[in-house]
């Protein structure tokens, strides 16, 4: 492999957000491509016996196995770790891998977690159900307010793990309060970025341990793939992730993770243009029907997003006094916007959480997060947002609205 650029931090590390994302972490085959070569490969050979023997030794570096390494993987970790500003990054399957495998390596039977309350669906099935099966006690707090999580430490808590903005509620989490009490108690904090993207929010830089992914969302951006990471430490990835993930397998594949290192050369064009779009979409329907957007004045921690985000988001929520009823005819008047669960695509797509997404979550937890049968989720792609407005002005219209 070539190193002409890309692979040498002590240059790397001082690009800037922008230019990491086209060209962190690129390495060169010897044939000098320009753009990132897939190596789609689940092992290597070697030149001799004990080539192979000083790899598995440690002694002598070099990768041997997919699951250990890969040159494509290898390139998409480099570049996002260099765009999160973190020492290490590893790319998993799906973001709820990289959930699992963060919450999972971090935990031992007898632990404590505390979580915000507002989750993606399946973190709060995580949080609720499959961690306490292994010995782990959980605490779900409102993550809109810190001190809650400071009333939660018991003698036996670990970790930290919030969602900001959450799916679907919006809910921020002020993340220098919640990180700065986590490192104060010595509690690792874990950070599920997905919906901001490092284009919009940097945790890191407000004292978050771990950084976590769901990269089919912004990160790949086009509706194609299956992705996640997790971002930490090189003192955490050694001691903590890699010990666990080098034998439970979350890895991501080398074919979606080229797919992932494409999308990230447009990763800031895409969110900064998606994140104005959905401004003005907010901005429409804020004068008619409740509309909850973090870059909306009228949000209750606008102060705070202003303050530890640099746009308010590609994501919003809207509340139709009408209940399931109305939702759903809104949803299934749409001509442009589509009916997807999906967020962070470049298409704008809308879904009715309570009957999707936060289906699996019991009703009494789906209305203490604020999940309410006429709520709507809708997240603003890259269609010219006039289009947008006008699908939505006749889809509400024909509620009655
Ligand atoms: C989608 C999502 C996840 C899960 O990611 P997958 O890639 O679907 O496994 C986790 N957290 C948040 C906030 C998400 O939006």
């Amino acid at each position: 492999m070539k190193n002409r650029t890309g692979q040498d931090r002590s240059i790397t590390r001082h690009w800037r957000p922008a230019t990491q994302a086209v060209r962190g972490g690129t390495m060169r085959s010897d044939v000098g491509e320009t753009s990132e070569a897939l190596f789609l490969t689940s092992g290597y050979s070697y030149d001799n016996a004990e080539e192979v023997a000083a790899r598995f030794r440690g002694d002598r570096p070099g990768m041997t196995y997919s699951r250990l390494q890969n040159p494509t993987v290898a390139m998409l970790e480099e570049r996002l770790a260099l765009l999160e500003g973190g020492e290490a990054a590893r790319a998993t399957a799906t973001g709820m891998a990289a959930m699992t495998a963060a919450l999972m390596s971090s935990l031992s039977a007898g632990d404590h977690l505390v979580a915000g309350r507002a989750l993606f669906g399946s973190c709060r099935v995580l949080v609720d159900t499959i961690l306490p099966r292994f010995g782990v006690e959980t605490t779900t707090v409102d993550a809109r307010d810190p001190d809650a999580f400071k009333a939660a430490i018991r003698p036996n808590t670990k970790a930290f793990f919030v969602e900001t903005p959450a799916n679907p509620t919006l809910d921020l989490c002020d993340l220098k309060a919640v990180c700065g009490m986590a490192r104060d108690h010595g509690l690792l904090s874990i950070v599920d970025n997905a919906f901001a993207s490092p284009v919009l929010q940097r945790p890191m830089e407000h004292g978050a341990d771990v950084v976590a992914y769901s990269a089919t969302k912004l990160l790949d951006g086009q509706g194609r793939v299956l992705a996640g990471a997790v971002v930490g430490s090189q003192q955490w990835m050694d001691d903590v992730y890699l010990p666990f993930a080098r034998h439970t397998g979350p890895n991501l594949s080398p074919f979606n993770a080229w797919v992932v290192l494409k999308s990230l050369e447009t990763l800031e064009l895409r969110v900064r243009r998606a994140d104005q779009n959905a401004l003005e979409v907010a901005r429409f329907l804020e004068g008619r029907v409740r509309t909850l957007y973090p870059g909306l004045a009228s949000h209750p921690q606008h102060a705070l997003a202003m303050a530890q985000m640099s746009g308010g988001g590609t994501i919003l929520a809207l509340f139709l006094e009408g209940g399931r009823r109305e939702a759903h005819g809104v949803l299934d008047a749409l001509r442009l916007v589509d009916i997807s669960n999906n967020v962070g695509d470049s298409r704008t797509l809308m879904t009715h959480p309570a009957s999707t997404t936060h289906y699996s979550v019991a009703e009494e937890v789906r209305t203490e997060m604020g999940i309410t049968e006429g709520m709507l989720r809708l997240s603003v792609g890259l269609e010219d947002p006039a289009d947008v407005i006008e699908d939505l002005d006749q889809a509400l219209r024909s509620v009655g609205l």
